[in-house]
């Protein structure tokens, strides 16, 4: 689950992190009372308006804009709120900004004052093991650093049985190129950006720009923020933080059903039970020359309440021209899932319009194929992986 920046912010904040203060606001009007707030707070006399998007580089797209009058952030509120923020990370269509946040301006006048940093902590998968990524070329997008100067990218990998030991923040503050005052609000820094990062169960928090200024304050300017959604039980409140508007609707929905999707490019639809087999039956409608147009996990239960959720899921997007349903019966029996499919063709009607092909394999796989034979219906039966392959290369051409 992503999280807007100034949520970001609040979790870091809570963990003794440093950052740039701000308030979220729906309207020019809560903008306004936002910045007169935050002056009290900090005594700030200019402002930041950023476009709280779930996309970076939102300050290339101008969803990041100087305020130096509380007449300005009305202004830029009311032109940046509405929107379509168009940055290197959103569609070309670009994304809606529904909200912004003022924050306290944190940069010194003079450009000499404020040194950039990028750092991130994330989850190395290769090695099972934390690492914090970070760079002295802050500011920028981190993709274009390592392609042209990739040995100015350093990494720390950090054991999660023992956390970040002292001699790591250490040399990371070193790497930096810091001493004295500033090399231990850095050690400070990143020692409470990793336990942030630990204590919420994020898979990501990116801090760019981390800014350093003349007087040795270390603080996070940027927040992008990614929780473990396996971790929702026991983060409510940060759950509690998700923002739907900001996600794919179809996912959205399928999520709610309890169904796993993701919408892919391709033109087969599919329905599979279990991660390790929806990669397999992806591969499969390859190899048959088709494109898969998704990625479906229905979990343990195919009956026909979800295979008719699914069905409709897949079937938003128009690009799919055949669906392939591949169920391995474990404890869910062939002729459960066979039934589920019959059930809901019928009650789809002419709304199920594509050819749709059927691979049950497992407990009751025979029993399956002949109820779906016997049907009546314009459904395809399979027993072998190839066979269904053949089917949907029939079915495409
Ligand atoms: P991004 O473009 O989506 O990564 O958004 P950021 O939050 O990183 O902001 C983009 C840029 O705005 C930063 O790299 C800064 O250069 C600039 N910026 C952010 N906060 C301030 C601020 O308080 N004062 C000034 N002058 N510039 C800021
Ligand atoms: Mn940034």
């Amino acid at each position: 689950m992503n999280l807007h920046e100034y949520q970001g912010k609040e979790i870091l904040s809570s963990f003794g992190v440093r950052v740039q203060k701000g308030i979220v606001a729906s309207t020019a009007d809560e903008a306004v009372e936002a910045a007169k707030k935050l002056t009290e707070q900090t005594g700030t006399e200019w402002y930041v308006v950023k476009a709280q998007v779930h996309a970076g580089g939102r300050g290339k797209g101008g969803g990041v804009k100087l305020a130096k009058s509380i007449d300005e952030v009305r202004d830029l509120s009311d032109k940046i709120i509405g929107m379509m923020l168009i940055t290197p990370q959103t569609k070309a269509e670009g994304k809606l900004v529904n909200q912004v946040a003022i924050f306290e301006d944190v940069y010194y006048p003079g450009k000499s004052e404020n040194e950039e940093y990028y750092m991130s902590v994330l989850l190395n998968r290769a090695t099972g093991r934390n690492m914090i990524m970070y760079s002295t070329e802050g500011g920028m997008d981190i993709e274009t650093v390592a392609e042209n100067t990739p040995h100015l990218i350093f990494t720390e990998e950090i054991d999660p049985k023992v956390g970040l030991q002292g001699f790591q923040a250490r040399k990371i503050a070193f790497n930096l190129g810091l001493s004295g005052v500033a090399l231990k609000e850095m050690m400070k820094f990143v020692t409470a950006l990793y336990s942030a990062y630990e204590g919420s169960d994020a898979s990501l928090f990116e801090i760019n720009p981390v800014l350093k200024t003349s007087d040795d304050k270390v603080l996070a300017v940027d927040a992008k923020v990614s929780i473990d959604a396996n971790s929702s039980y026991r983060h409510k409140n940060l759950f509690a933080l998700r923002d739907t508007r900001e996600e794919d609707p179809t996912e959205v929905e399928a999520d709610s059903f309890g169904l796993n999707y993701v919408k892919l490019d391709g033109n087969v639809g599919c329905m599979v039970n279990g991660a390790g087999l929806a990669m397999a039956t992806m591969d499969l409608i390859k190899q048959s020359g088709g494109d898969p147009a998704n990625f479906l996990d229905v979990g343990g239960t195919a009956d026909a309440e979800r295979v008719e959720k699914g069905f409709r899921i897949i079937l938003s997007d128009p690009n799919v021209k055949a669906i392939l349903v591949n169920i391995f019966g474990g404890i869910v029996r062939g002729d459960r899932v066979a039934q589920g499919v019959v059930d809901a063709s019928k009650s789809m009607g002419d709304a199920l319009n594509v050819p749709v092909i059927v691979r049950l394999q497992g407990t009751n796989a025979i029993e399956g194929k002949k109820i779906i034979d016997d049907s009546g219906l314009k459904v395809h039966s399979a027993i072998l992986f190839e066979d269904a392959a053949k089917l949907v290369n029939q079915v495409l051409s």
